[in-house]
């Protein structure tokens, strides 16, 4: 499995297809990242800026009672829920936060959908000195107007978008536009595994800390490595993170559970792999499968998780897709709201909608299973965040009543 790092291509995805204006940037952030990728003291600075202010390392967290209900395989899980924020998504923005250092660097800015990726990125900026500018589709800002107001609260200026259809494409075209005036300056922190070189792999690279503690727990839990890992697939960064450790590694199978939405025989899904529905094409600064019409025009995707919802994927998940390294399962909406409910009752712990994909991607395989198999669930977030849209899906009256009519009342 090794293959030759930094080329920025992985088969024929990858990449960097950007206007001639931002080479100059991405020429100088790629030098960078050469030079700190095989840095020890680089790596320790990042590893104890974790510790420190995230929590690291995650538990490892045996899920016996999960384990005991299907008994069958042996359950871990992973637990990045536990970072400051909530979510993955801290490990790649402090890595990135101190790439800028080094940079000289003093402003920061970001795209995000959801909003995750943006409190993350005003988290970083706030503790690490440096401004932030936040772009955010129109139409994003309404839907997730709490994360908007902590972004504010953190110190970061955040940018409505209304070009297009005002969500998170847009809000990537314009916070490309802004780094193109202002590289000397500023960053642009991206929040995935995917856009132009060398963006997938450094993202990959910080992130890849989730796989290197997993590696180092199961071997003290369980004196072997696991025989899966199960992850949920957006844009590809806890996925990546989870699986880079192992990669060369042939007995760990790795599987990524993208969104199903309402099923493969609609269009109101995310998966690019598994359905069979992306096609290679060109956009926003690099190659990868996309949703796309004839036309070549991106299609609205659709999932009950908006962190899942995005139409392209990770130019290196795509590539270890075709080779059969990786394995893509979807999950649909239902199935994810059912996994939800038996994770929450049995485990007392609240996933992310985003993370519960990976777990309905495991219990759609359960029988399968031989029960010496151990088999890990990344749980890339907290599903506290999500209470609008479990409360929806699980019509609960006390939770419309006290929630939404609450809700309307301070909207007037
Ligand atoms: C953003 C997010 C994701 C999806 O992004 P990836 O880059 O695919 O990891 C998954 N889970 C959580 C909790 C998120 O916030």
């Amino acid at each position: 499995m090794k293959r030759e790092k930094y080329t920025g291509y992985f088969g024929e995805y990858g990449g960097r297809y950007v206007p001639e204006i931002l080479i100059p940037a991405l020429d100088e952030l790629n030098a960078m990242f050469i030079k700190i990728a095989e840095d020890n003291e680089f790596y320790n600075d990042y590893y104890s800026l974790l510790t420190n202010f995230s929590g690291r390392p995650t538990p490892l967290t045996y899920a016996k009672n999960l384990t005991e209900y299907f008994g069958k395989g042996k359950i871990y899980i992973k637990r990045e829920d536990l970072n400051h924020s909530g979510a993955h998504k801290i490990n790649n923005v402090l890595g990135q936060g101190l790439v800028m250092k080094r940079l000289g660097k003093t402003r920061a800015i970001a795209e995000t959908g959801a909003g995750q990726h943006g409190v993350a990125t005003a988290i970083m900026a706030a503790k690490m000195g440096f401004k932030a500018t936040i772009y955010m589709g129109e139409e994003d800002v309404k839907r997730q107007y709490s994360n908007v107001f902590w972004m504010k609260q953190l110190g970061a200026e955040v940018i409505p978008v209304e070009t297009g259809a005002a969500t998170l494409k847009d809000a990537i075209n314009e916070a490309l536009r802004d780094w193109a005036t202002n590289f000397d300056t500023t960053h642009y922190v991206l929040g995935t595994a995917c856009g132009p070189k060398p963006f997938p792999e450094m993202v990959t690279h910080f992130q890849s800390v989730i796989g290197r503690e997993i590696k180092e727990q199961i071997m003290t839990l369980e004196g072997k490595a696991p025989d899966r890992i199960y992850a949920c697939l957006g844009g590809g960064s806890n996925a990546m993170g989870a699986f880079n450790e192992f990669l060369e590694d042939k007995n760990v199978g790795l599987i990524a559970v993208e969104a199903g939405g309402k099923g493969s025989n609609t269009d109101l899904h995310a998966s690019r792999i598994a359905y069979g529905k992306g096609r290679v094409g060109v956009s926003q600064g690099y190659k990868t499968l996309f949703l796309q019409d004839d036309d070549g025009q991106m299609k609205d995707t659709w999932s009950i998780s908006a962190g899942l919802d995005y139409v392209g994927v990770s130019p290196i998940v795509a590539h270890l897709s075709d080779i059969n390294r990786v394995r893509a399962l979807a999950a649909t909406d239902n199935e994810v709201i059912d996994a939800f409910k038996l994770v929450v009752s049995k485990e007392g712990i609240i996933p992310a909608l985003e993370s519960t994909h990976a777990f309905a991607g495991l219990f759609s395989e359960i029988k399968n299973t031989k029960s010496e198999d151990i088999l890990i669930v990344n749980m890339s977030g907290r599903g506290d965040k999500d209470i609008f849209n479990v409360g929806e899906a699980l019509e609960d009256s006390d939770w419309k009543k006290f929630v939404i009519e609450r809700g309307e009342q301070y909207a007037d």
